[in-house]
């Protein structure tokens, strides 16, 4: 299947062959004939699948064959459950629409509203937007959705997981009934199918695999070794393996932080990124890291959620994660697109806890190794944590919950269940 087999037009054309796209990928065959028919869509992908060129293309080439208005009302509508899903989404929105006459712009919170306004007073026809942001902007008539034709939820799941279902209900009811709806989740949970059964007309389903499942590509290993002695062995296997793109994930934004500046020290270019930052920091340290002025990358579970970083070679633990679930998102940025990656955690004697439930969760035992010179503590306490003070622990963690996606921790435990299920299958 080529790209000039899918009715795409010859600007869409152009732009995928400036990407450098060869051919389209199983979700990007399967969609956009579909879109182009105008059908409603229930779409399984997940980043890395390339859906966002799935439901992008098509939507561009509907809007730039429809009537063009001359005030540009907003004619198509991106909701991403993150401001960076939502900035990555906008680039991609943009490469692709570079040969045709089509605005777009990106709104989300956390940033200044009044340039958002502006833009958007200046007439654009494509919106990409976080629920929170948009409602905002809708309550202060700043804009209007009642010349939408399409509709996208992109990562619907992750949206539910993090509360906004009211929203969304919200914002659909600003909008047209008469509107091509484009469903995007990683699972087909019951709730994603409730919604779906909501606001859906007729919709064609498709369900694409990822190109890897996490836990066959990817190389995963555990370093045993002291708590003290975790800052210098990470120091020694990224400079001694000449790493170049490195994630480290750390449980807290603090943490974070120390780490960054040791790695500095030790001559390791690297970047923070967490709640704390800024978004222009966020931004910043994410197109250092991509475009390889920054080494090695330190991030918090929620601020590396929806970072489009493909091809990632090595990610690292520097500490466990106290939820099993963020494991399996933190290791399935490594191994992207086929290529195979290496995860690693380093593993101090209270972390073991940890380990047996994400052992169990994966349903493999991670081979570990010791490094000389890095060994474990021998007094470090060799039972795991008990079940009791990591769930209290867990529950202080939802407490101080990181960022303003509070209610995004309070849906873990349903999250949990879901996840273990579909890992165990
Ligand atoms: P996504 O799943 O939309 O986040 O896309 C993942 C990555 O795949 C992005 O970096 C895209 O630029 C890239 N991509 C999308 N479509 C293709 C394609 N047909 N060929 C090669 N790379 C692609």
């Amino acid at each position: 299947m080529s790209f000039n087999q899918l009715g795409l037009s010859d600007a869409l054309l152009k732009a995928v062959v400036k990407q450098g796209y060869k051919t389209p990928s199983p979700i990007q065959s399967k969609s956009i004939p579909l879109i182009l028919e105008g059908k409603d869509l229930l779409a399984s992908a997940q980043t890395g699948t390339g859906k966002t060129a799935g439901f992008t293309l098509p939507l561009l080439q509907i809007l730039s064959e429809g009537q063009s208005l001359r005030k540009r009302p907003i004619r198509a509508l991106i909701l991403t459950p993150t401001r960076e899903l939502a900035a990555q989404v906008y680039n991609n929105v943009n490469s692709y629409s570079e040969f045709l006459d089509l605005r777009s712009t990106v709104i989300f919170g956390g940033v200044n509203q009044r340039p958002q306004v502006a833009t958007i007073k200046n007439g654009v026809d494509i919106l990409i937007a976080t629920p929170g942001r948009l409602i905002d902007l809708q309550n202060q008539g700043f804009l209007s959705l009642a010349n939408i034709q399409i509709l996208v939820l992109d990562e619907a799941d992750r949206m539910l997981d993090m509360g906004f279902l009211r929203d969304i209900k919200k914002i659909i009811s600003f909008m047209p009934k008469q509107r091509q709806n484009l469903l995007f989740s990683a699972t087909f949970s019951k709730e994603i199918k409730k919604l779906a059964s909501e606001f859906l007309h007729n919709p064609m389903t498709i369900e694409v695999a990822r190109e890897n499942s996490t836990v066959d590509v990817i190389q995963q290993k555990v370093y045993r070794v002291a708590k003290a002695k975790k800052t210098g062995l990470i120091i020694k296997l990224i400079s001694e393996g000449n790493w170049k793109q490195v994630l480290v994930f750390n449980r807290t934004k603090h943490g974070a932080n120390r780490l960054c500046k040791k790695m500095i020290s030790a001559g390791i270019s690297a970047s923070a990124i967490h709640g704390n930052k800024s978004q222009g920091a966020r931004t910043k340290a994410l197109h250092g890291f991509k475009n390889g002025t920054v080494r090695v990358l330190v991030a918090t579970d929620i601020a590396a959620r929806g970072l489009d970083i493909p091809l990632l070679p090595h990610v690292i633990n520097f500490e466990l994660p106290n939820i099993s679930e963020d494991y399996v998102h933190r290791i399935g940025r490594t191994g992207r697109a086929g290529a195979s990656g290496e995860a690693l955690s380093l593993v101090c004697g209270e972390e073991r806890g940890y380990l047996r439930d994400i052992e169990k969760l994966i349903g493999l035992k991670l081979p570990t190794s010791i490094v000389e010179g890095f060994e474990p503590d021998p007094n470090a306490p060799s039972k795991p944590v008990k079940k009791q003070q990591r769930q209290s622990r867990h529950s202080k963690a939802r407490k101080t919950g990181e960022g303003k996606n509070t209610s995004e921790q309070s849906h873990k435990s349903r999250r949990s269940k879901r996840h273990r299920n579909r890992y165990r299958n």
